[in-house]
Protein backbone atom coordinates (compact mmCIF):
# COMPACT_ATOMS: atom_id res chain seq x y z
CA UNK A 1 0.00 0.00 0.00
CA UNK A 2 1.07 3.45 -0.84
CA UNK A 3 0.33 6.76 0.33
CA UNK A 4 1.01 10.14 -1.20
CA UNK A 5 1.09 12.40 1.98
CA UNK A 6 1.63 15.48 0.23
CA UNK A 7 -0.22 16.69 -2.79
CA UNK A 8 -2.82 19.95 -3.78
CA UNK A 9 -6.06 19.88 -5.45
CA UNK A 10 -4.79 21.54 -9.24
CA UNK A 11 -7.50 24.34 -9.07
CA UNK A 12 -7.44 27.84 -9.71
CA UNK A 13 -9.76 28.28 -7.03
CA UNK A 14 -6.83 26.89 -4.41
CA UNK A 15 -3.56 27.82 -6.77
CA UNK A 16 -3.90 31.28 -7.70
CA UNK A 17 -2.42 32.61 -11.21
CA UNK A 18 0.11 34.97 -9.45
CA UNK A 19 1.62 31.99 -7.08
CA UNK A 20 2.30 29.86 -10.74
CA UNK A 21 3.64 32.88 -12.64
CA UNK A 22 6.37 33.44 -9.79
CA UNK A 23 7.12 29.55 -10.62
CA UNK A 24 6.96 30.17 -14.62
CA UNK A 25 9.57 32.82 -13.95
CA UNK A 26 11.88 30.60 -12.46
CA UNK A 27 11.46 28.38 -15.02
CA UNK A 28 12.03 31.19 -17.63
CA UNK A 29 15.26 31.93 -16.15
CA UNK A 30 16.59 28.36 -16.28
CA UNK A 31 16.45 28.55 -19.86
CA UNK A 32 19.11 29.28 -22.26
CA UNK A 33 19.55 32.40 -23.36
CA UNK A 34 18.85 31.80 -26.88
CA UNK A 35 15.60 30.15 -26.57
CA UNK A 36 13.26 31.63 -29.31
CA UNK A 37 9.99 33.65 -27.44
CA UNK A 38 7.54 31.67 -28.84
CA UNK A 39 9.42 28.76 -27.39
CA UNK A 40 9.12 30.25 -23.89
CA UNK A 41 5.54 31.35 -23.76
CA UNK A 42 4.33 27.68 -25.32
CA UNK A 43 6.96 26.17 -22.26
CA UNK A 44 4.69 28.44 -19.45
CA UNK A 45 1.43 27.69 -21.71
CA UNK A 46 2.21 23.86 -21.02
CA UNK A 47 2.92 24.50 -17.64
CA UNK A 48 -0.14 26.37 -16.88
CA UNK A 49 -2.27 23.56 -18.35
CA UNK A 50 -0.35 20.78 -16.48
CA UNK A 51 -1.07 22.28 -13.26
CA UNK A 52 -5.24 22.30 -14.16
CA UNK A 53 -6.83 19.24 -12.49
CA UNK A 54 -9.99 21.06 -10.75
CA UNK A 55 -11.97 17.88 -9.89
CA UNK A 56 -9.23 15.40 -9.21
CA UNK A 57 -9.69 13.08 -12.14
CA UNK A 58 -6.41 12.92 -13.59
CA UNK A 59 -4.47 12.79 -9.63
CA UNK A 60 -7.01 9.73 -8.95
CA UNK A 61 -5.84 8.27 -12.85
CA UNK A 62 -2.14 9.04 -11.91
CA UNK A 63 -2.60 7.58 -8.67
CA UNK A 64 -3.82 4.07 -10.29
CA UNK A 65 -1.68 4.02 -12.32
CA UNK A 66 1.13 4.80 -10.14
CA UNK A 67 -0.68 2.48 -7.74
CA UNK A 68 -1.14 4.57 -4.83
CA UNK A 69 -4.13 3.66 -3.20
CA UNK A 70 -4.24 7.12 -0.98
CA UNK A 71 -3.43 10.63 -1.02
CA UNK A 72 -3.36 13.77 1.55
CA UNK A 73 -4.61 16.83 -0.15
CA UNK A 74 -3.30 19.73 1.45
CA UNK A 75 -5.69 22.99 0.67
CA UNK A 76 -3.52 26.42 1.07
CA UNK A 77 -4.90 29.58 2.53
CA UNK A 78 -3.42 32.24 -0.24
CA UNK A 79 -6.44 34.52 0.56
CA UNK A 80 -4.46 37.37 2.73
CA UNK A 81 -0.84 36.88 1.17
CA UNK A 82 -2.42 37.54 -2.53
CA UNK A 83 -5.73 39.48 -1.71
CA UNK A 84 -7.69 39.71 -4.68
CA UNK A 85 -6.53 37.03 -6.81
CA UNK A 86 -7.96 33.98 -5.13
CA UNK A 87 -12.30 33.66 -4.79
CA UNK A 88 -13.32 33.68 -0.46
CA UNK A 89 -11.48 31.01 1.24
CA UNK A 90 -15.16 28.96 1.61
CA UNK A 91 -14.75 28.35 -2.13
CA UNK A 92 -11.52 26.48 -1.41
CA UNK A 93 -13.00 24.37 1.33
CA UNK A 94 -15.97 23.74 -0.71
CA UNK A 95 -14.32 22.28 -3.66
CA UNK A 96 -11.95 19.75 -1.15
CA UNK A 97 -15.58 18.79 -0.05
CA UNK A 98 -16.53 17.98 -3.66
CA UNK A 99 -12.94 16.22 -4.27
CA UNK A 100 -13.67 13.88 -1.18
CA UNK A 101 -17.78 13.20 -2.32
CA UNK A 102 -16.17 12.45 -5.94
CA UNK A 103 -13.54 10.16 -4.97
CA UNK A 104 -14.89 8.07 -2.52
CA UNK A 105 -11.87 7.01 -0.14
CA UNK A 106 -8.75 8.02 -2.21
CA UNK A 107 -8.62 11.25 -0.36
CA UNK A 108 -7.61 12.47 3.15
CA UNK A 109 -8.26 16.64 3.06
CA UNK A 110 -6.03 18.74 5.70
CA UNK A 111 -7.43 22.05 5.94
CA UNK A 112 -5.72 25.19 4.97
CA UNK A 113 -5.99 28.46 7.25
CA UNK A 114 -4.26 31.61 7.30
CA UNK A 115 -4.05 32.38 11.59
CA UNK A 116 -4.40 36.25 10.35
CA UNK A 117 -8.29 35.34 9.61
CA UNK A 118 -8.62 34.85 13.95
CA UNK A 119 -11.94 33.43 15.51
CA UNK A 120 -13.43 33.24 11.89
CA UNK A 121 -10.55 31.20 10.77
CA UNK A 122 -10.80 29.24 13.69
CA UNK A 123 -14.49 28.45 13.17
CA UNK A 124 -14.06 27.42 9.94
CA UNK A 125 -11.16 24.77 10.69
CA UNK A 126 -12.78 23.29 13.20
CA UNK A 127 -16.50 23.23 10.98
CA UNK A 128 -14.19 21.41 8.77
CA UNK A 129 -13.06 18.40 11.17
CA UNK A 130 -16.37 18.32 12.76
CA UNK A 131 -18.93 18.48 9.58
CA UNK A 132 -16.47 17.57 6.80
CA UNK A 133 -14.31 15.11 7.78
CA UNK A 134 -11.19 17.08 6.84
CA UNK A 135 -8.32 15.33 8.85
CA UNK A 136 -5.71 17.65 9.90
CA UNK A 137 -4.11 21.36 9.56
CA UNK A 138 -2.11 22.57 6.52
CA UNK A 139 0.32 25.94 7.27
CA UNK A 140 1.82 27.91 5.04
CA UNK A 141 4.33 30.13 6.98
CA UNK A 142 5.81 32.03 3.21
CA UNK A 143 2.33 34.05 3.30
CA UNK A 144 3.77 35.69 6.33
CA UNK A 145 3.44 33.99 9.77
CA UNK A 146 5.94 32.27 12.07
CA UNK A 147 4.49 28.53 12.92
CA UNK A 148 4.85 29.15 16.44
CA UNK A 149 2.64 32.51 16.74
CA UNK A 150 0.51 32.82 19.57
CA UNK A 151 -2.17 33.37 17.13
CA UNK A 152 -1.85 29.97 15.85
CA UNK A 153 -2.53 28.66 19.50
CA UNK A 154 -6.44 27.85 19.15
CA UNK A 155 -5.64 26.15 15.62
CA UNK A 156 -3.65 24.02 17.94
CA UNK A 157 -5.81 23.24 20.74
CA UNK A 158 -8.63 22.18 18.38
CA UNK A 159 -5.87 19.85 16.64
CA UNK A 160 -5.11 18.57 20.07
CA UNK A 161 -8.70 18.02 21.02
CA UNK A 162 -9.16 16.07 17.76
CA UNK A 163 -5.79 14.04 17.96
CA UNK A 164 -5.04 15.66 14.37
CA UNK A 165 -1.60 16.31 12.97
CA UNK A 166 -0.55 20.05 11.64
CA UNK A 167 1.74 20.08 8.34
CA UNK A 168 3.96 23.19 8.18
CA UNK A 169 5.31 23.92 4.64
CA UNK A 170 9.44 24.15 5.11
CA UNK A 171 12.14 25.89 3.13
CA UNK A 172 11.69 28.23 -0.46
CA UNK A 173 8.43 28.31 -2.55
CA UNK A 174 7.08 30.78 -5.51
CA UNK A 175 9.60 33.48 -5.51
CA UNK A 176 6.42 35.96 -5.23
CA UNK A 177 6.75 35.06 -1.41
CA UNK A 178 8.71 35.56 0.82
CA UNK A 179 11.58 32.78 2.51
CA UNK A 180 11.80 34.48 5.97
CA UNK A 181 9.22 32.14 8.19
CA UNK A 182 9.88 29.38 6.09
CA UNK A 183 12.97 27.92 8.68
CA UNK A 184 12.46 24.70 10.74
CA UNK A 185 13.29 25.46 14.27
CA UNK A 186 11.05 28.50 14.10
CA UNK A 187 8.57 25.80 14.36
CA UNK A 188 10.02 24.33 17.79
CA UNK A 189 8.34 26.50 20.13
CA UNK A 190 5.12 25.32 19.39
CA UNK A 191 6.45 21.72 19.08
CA UNK A 192 7.11 22.13 22.59
CA UNK A 193 3.86 23.60 23.51
CA UNK A 194 1.68 21.48 22.04
CA UNK A 195 3.45 18.34 22.63
CA UNK A 196 0.35 15.63 21.60
CA UNK A 197 -0.17 17.23 18.26
CA UNK A 198 1.95 15.93 15.81
CA UNK A 199 3.73 18.55 13.36
CA UNK A 200 5.49 17.24 9.48
CA UNK A 201 7.84 19.41 7.94
CA UNK A 202 6.96 19.37 4.52
CA UNK A 203 9.79 19.48 1.97
CA UNK A 204 11.90 18.36 5.41
CA UNK A 205 14.36 15.84 3.30
CA UNK A 206 15.06 18.52 0.79
CA UNK A 207 15.26 21.91 2.77
CA UNK A 208 16.89 22.49 6.23
CA UNK A 209 17.75 18.93 6.07
CA UNK A 210 20.18 19.12 9.41
CA UNK A 211 17.75 21.05 10.96
CA UNK A 212 14.31 18.57 10.03
CA UNK A 213 16.36 15.54 10.71
CA UNK A 214 17.61 17.17 14.22
CA UNK A 215 14.02 17.77 15.24
CA UNK A 216 12.90 14.61 14.18
CA UNK A 217 15.43 12.67 16.14
CA UNK A 218 14.69 14.80 19.36
CA UNK A 219 11.39 16.20 19.47
CA UNK A 220 8.94 12.90 19.99
CA UNK A 221 6.26 14.68 17.77
CA UNK A 222 8.22 16.05 14.67
CA UNK A 223 7.86 14.04 11.61
CA UNK A 224 8.80 15.07 7.91
CA UNK A 225 7.84 14.62 3.94
CA UNK A 226 9.86 13.58 1.33
CA UNK A 227 8.11 15.76 -1.03
CA UNK A 228 10.07 18.27 -3.16
CA UNK A 229 12.64 15.21 -3.59
CA UNK A 230 12.28 15.90 -6.81
CA UNK A 231 13.61 19.27 -7.54
CA UNK A 232 16.41 18.55 -4.95
CA UNK A 233 19.39 20.88 -5.20
CA UNK A 234 21.71 18.66 -4.20
CA UNK A 235 24.70 16.82 -5.42
CA UNK A 236 23.10 13.87 -6.80
CA UNK A 237 19.57 15.05 -6.95
CA UNK A 238 16.43 13.67 -5.85
CA UNK A 239 17.36 10.13 -4.99
CA UNK A 240 20.85 11.16 -3.17
CA UNK A 241 18.34 13.48 -1.17
CA UNK A 242 15.44 10.66 -0.21
CA UNK A 243 18.87 8.20 0.61
CA UNK A 244 20.18 10.53 2.69
CA UNK A 245 16.59 11.27 4.47
CA UNK A 246 16.37 7.73 4.85
CA UNK A 247 19.58 6.66 6.58
CA UNK A 248 19.26 9.06 9.35
CA UNK A 249 17.88 6.42 12.02
CA UNK A 250 14.30 8.42 12.02
CA UNK A 251 12.61 6.38 9.27
CA UNK A 252 9.31 5.92 11.20
CA UNK A 253 9.20 9.35 11.11
CA UNK A 254 9.13 9.95 7.43
CA UNK A 255 6.27 10.40 5.20
CA UNK A 256 6.59 9.50 1.34
CA UNK A 257 4.90 12.65 -0.68
CA UNK A 258 5.07 14.26 -4.59
CA UNK A 259 3.87 17.67 -4.12
CA UNK A 260 1.60 17.31 -7.08
CA UNK A 261 0.85 18.96 -9.38
CA UNK A 262 4.12 21.34 -8.82
CA UNK A 263 6.53 19.00 -10.54
CA UNK A 264 3.28 17.40 -12.92
CA UNK A 265 5.11 18.92 -16.07
CA UNK A 266 8.45 16.61 -15.50
CA UNK A 267 7.20 13.51 -14.94
CA UNK A 268 4.09 11.14 -14.09
CA UNK A 269 3.20 9.89 -10.43
CA UNK A 270 4.07 6.25 -11.51
CA UNK A 271 7.70 7.78 -12.25
CA UNK A 272 8.17 9.73 -9.07
CA UNK A 273 6.88 6.12 -6.88
CA UNK A 274 9.62 4.34 -9.01
CA UNK A 275 12.07 6.80 -8.72
CA UNK A 276 12.38 5.83 -5.00
CA UNK A 277 11.41 2.32 -4.85
CA UNK A 278 13.21 0.90 -8.12
CA UNK A 279 15.66 -1.51 -7.86
CA UNK A 280 18.86 0.21 -6.53
CA UNK A 281 16.93 3.14 -5.51
CA UNK A 282 16.87 4.96 -2.38
CA UNK A 283 13.80 2.50 -0.41
CA UNK A 284 15.37 -0.34 -1.43
CA UNK A 285 18.68 0.15 0.06
CA UNK A 286 16.19 0.11 3.56
CA UNK A 287 14.91 -3.04 5.75
CA UNK A 288 11.15 -3.90 4.17
CA UNK A 289 9.79 -2.91 7.57
CA UNK A 290 11.04 0.40 7.33
CA UNK A 291 10.01 0.73 3.18
CA UNK A 292 6.65 0.08 4.88
CA UNK A 293 6.57 3.00 7.33
CA UNK A 294 7.85 5.64 5.31
CA UNK A 295 5.62 4.52 2.13
CA UNK A 296 2.11 3.88 4.08
CA UNK A 297 2.74 2.88 7.61
CA UNK A 298 3.91 6.25 9.48
CA UNK A 299 1.16 8.18 7.65
CA UNK A 300 -1.85 5.72 8.79
CA UNK A 301 0.14 5.76 12.75
CA UNK A 302 -0.59 9.55 12.49
CA UNK A 303 -4.08 9.69 11.19
CA UNK A 304 -5.79 7.17 13.23
CA UNK A 305 -5.32 8.69 16.33
CA UNK A 306 -7.95 11.13 15.19
CA UNK A 307 -11.40 11.73 17.45
CA UNK A 308 -13.60 13.30 14.48
CA UNK A 309 -16.69 11.75 14.48
CA UNK A 310 -17.00 9.20 12.17
CA UNK A 311 -20.16 10.01 10.76
CA UNK A 312 -18.81 13.24 9.35
CA UNK A 313 -16.02 11.00 7.70
CA UNK A 314 -18.35 8.55 5.70
CA UNK A 315 -21.14 11.23 4.86
CA UNK A 316 -17.90 13.67 2.80
CA UNK A 317 -16.83 10.11 1.07
ZN1 LIG B 1 3.04 21.44 -1.45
Amino acid sequence: MIIDFHTHLASPVVLPGVFFDGWADNIRRLLPPNVPPAHRSRIEESFRLSVLDPDGDKLVAEMDAAAIDVAVVLLIDYGLAFPGHVPPIEEAFAAHRALLARHPGRFVVFAGVDPRRGRSGVELFERSLVEWGFRGLKLYPPCGFSPSDPMLDPFYELCDAYRVPALVHIGPTSPVLGYSMTAPFLLDEAARRFPRVKFILAHGAVSFTEECAMLCNFRPNVFLDLSAFQGAICPGGGPAAVRTAVSRGINHKILFGTDWPVFRMQADQKTYVEAVTTEGGPLATVPERDRDLILCGNVERILKDHRIPEASITRSA
